[in-house]
Parts: structure tokens; sequence; C-alpha cells
């Protein structure tokens, strides 16, 4: 059953969807909480079963696939398994079905799932990357999709091991990417920040350049992070359950 809501936060949430019902562009900026209650686990919650022994901050760099690709690899192909039976949840539903009710929504993620795109969003911006396609370590030839299961990673016309196709920790962001994102962010009458640490760079400079341009800044999040500070509005609690009740607000006031 969904919890009661406090008045501060229905408050906020009134307010809020005023900031909608009137906004041009709306962008989300979204991390690995935004996708828990699909069953995806965040980064820096402890891996379960057979990888429960690893960082994964130290499984995801270029190093770890030089040292030892077949161990990468099967990290990665455990994860593309997992989301064989993973779909979108109410959060990213939310987002999605926004886009009928205002302008123009854009969602940066730095999620690799997709499952933003899955629910419908059209407008999505990876900025790490994807799980889902893959390319070539040394030549960047793509490689598409692959189907999961292999134990080692297949290797490219070119002899080169194929990857997946994810920004690793010391990789740079794809430039086209990251400068779309800028240019959105300046742009936005409203930044939500949903389900992220807000702690891995450079991505989490978006936000501060949003508050530096004077966007008004939502952060979702059921635990404070180093953005709460600065942000306009922190309603605190899961996505999947703050999201519906920001779009209820919107839709009631549409309606009056
Ligand atoms: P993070 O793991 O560092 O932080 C997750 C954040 O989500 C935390 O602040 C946590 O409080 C919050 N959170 C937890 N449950 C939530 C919920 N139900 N609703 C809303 N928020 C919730 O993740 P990050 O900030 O995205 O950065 C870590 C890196 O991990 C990113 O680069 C990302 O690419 C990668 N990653 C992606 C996935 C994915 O694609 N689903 C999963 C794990 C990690």
């Amino acid at each position: 059953m969904a919890k009661e809501m406090g008045a501060a936060v229905k408050r906020d949430i009134k307010d809020i969807a005023r900031l909608l019902l009137n906004a041009e562009s709306v962008v989300f900026f979204t991390g690995a909480g935004v996708s828990k209650e699909s069953g995806i686990p965040t980064f820096r919650e402890a891996q379960t079963g057979l990888w429960a022994k690893y960082d994964p901050e130290q499984l995801a760099t270029p190093d770890a696939f030089e040292e030892n690709p077949q161990l990468v690899w099967q990290w990665y192909d455990h994860r593309r398994q997992q989301l064989a039976n993973i779909k979108p949840n109410l959060g990213h539903q939310v987002i999605a079905e926004l886009e009928k009710l205002v302008p123009k929504v854009v969602v940066i993620t730095q999620n690799v799932d997709g499952l933003h795109q899955q629910a419908g969003s059209k407008e999505v911006l990876e900025l790490h990357g994807s799980l889902i396609s893959h390319h070539c370590y040394e030549n960047q030839h793509p490689a598409g999709e692959i189907k999961p299961g292999l134990a080692d990673p297949p290797k490219c016309h070119c002899g080169s091991y194929i990857r997946p196709s994810v920004v690793w920790f010391d990789e740079e962001l794809p430039p086209a990417v990251f400068d779309l994102a800028e240019k959105e962010i300046k742009k936005a009458s409203v930044l939500f920040v949903v389900g992220t640490s807000s702690l891995v760079q450079p991505a989490a400079s978006l936000p501060l350049l949003a508050k530096h341009m004077g966007v008004t800044i939502v952060e979702v999040n059921p635990d404070e992070t180093p953005l709460s500070g600065v942000a306009d509005f922190a309603l605190r609690g899961p996505s999947a359950e703050i999201l519906p009740r920001v779009l209820d607000g919107l839709k009631d006031l549409r309606r009056n």
C-alpha cells in the first residue's frame, strides 16, 4: 500500500506540478536508482552470487579487460542475462508518459540497461553507453548485439576482442553525447535528478551546470546525496513511488 504523504511533500509536489504545467523543456538526469524497482542492483550495493567477491569499480575498467578479458566479459554477460527478465518500472513509465503532457522531455542517463527506451522515452542520451551493443576493443569496429551465454569474448574480423559498448572508468564519455547533454541542460525549464549518487564524474557535473544556469532542480532519491544541498526540491523516496505522484499532481492541475 502506498505510504501517506506528509503535508510538506504534498506542497512540494503541487509546486513542482505547477512548474511542469508551464515548462517548455523538462530534463531527467537518471542513475542506477531509477532501475532499482526493476530488480537491477545499483553499483554501490553488494553484488550477488558468484560476483559478490568482485568490486564493480575494478571490473569496469580497460585495465581489467586487458588483464583478464574472460572475467570482465563474463561479468557483463551475467548482467545481460539478468536484463532478459527485467522490465521498466513505474518510474521509467512516468518519464515516458510525460512526453504527452509537456512540449519536450529529454532523458540523460548514466544507466546502460536500455529501460528508458523500453518504456517508450524517445530522446535518451546514454552518457555511459549501453550494455546491449558491442564494439571491438582495439579499433572500435561496431559489433551490435550479441546473444548472452558466451564464456569468452568473441573476436572481431581485425583480431581484437569484442567488448560491451559501455563507458568504463578511466574512459572518456562520448563527446557528442556529453555536448548535447550540456545543451539540453542549459535550455531546461526543470531538471529532475533521479536515482543517482552524484559521485561519478564528469556526469555529476551536469546538475551543477543546471544550477549555474538557474534551472530549477528536483532531486528524487531515498537518501541524501552531495547534490541535495543545491537542489531546489528534494523528494525523498523511491522513484517508482515519487514520480507517479508528480504525474498525478500535473494531471490534477490540467483538469482544473
Ligand atoms: P549509484 O549506485 O552510485 O547510486 C544509486 C543512487 O540511487 C543512490 O544515491 C541511491 O540512494 C539511489 N536509489 C536507490 N534506490 C532508489 C530508488 N528506488 N529510487 C531512486 N533512487 C534510488 O549509481 P549512479 O549514480 O548511477 O552511478 C554509478 C554508475 O553505475 C553509473 O555510471 C552507471 O552507469 C552504473 N550502473 C548502471 C546500472 C544500470 O544501468 N541499471 C546499474 C548499476 C550501475
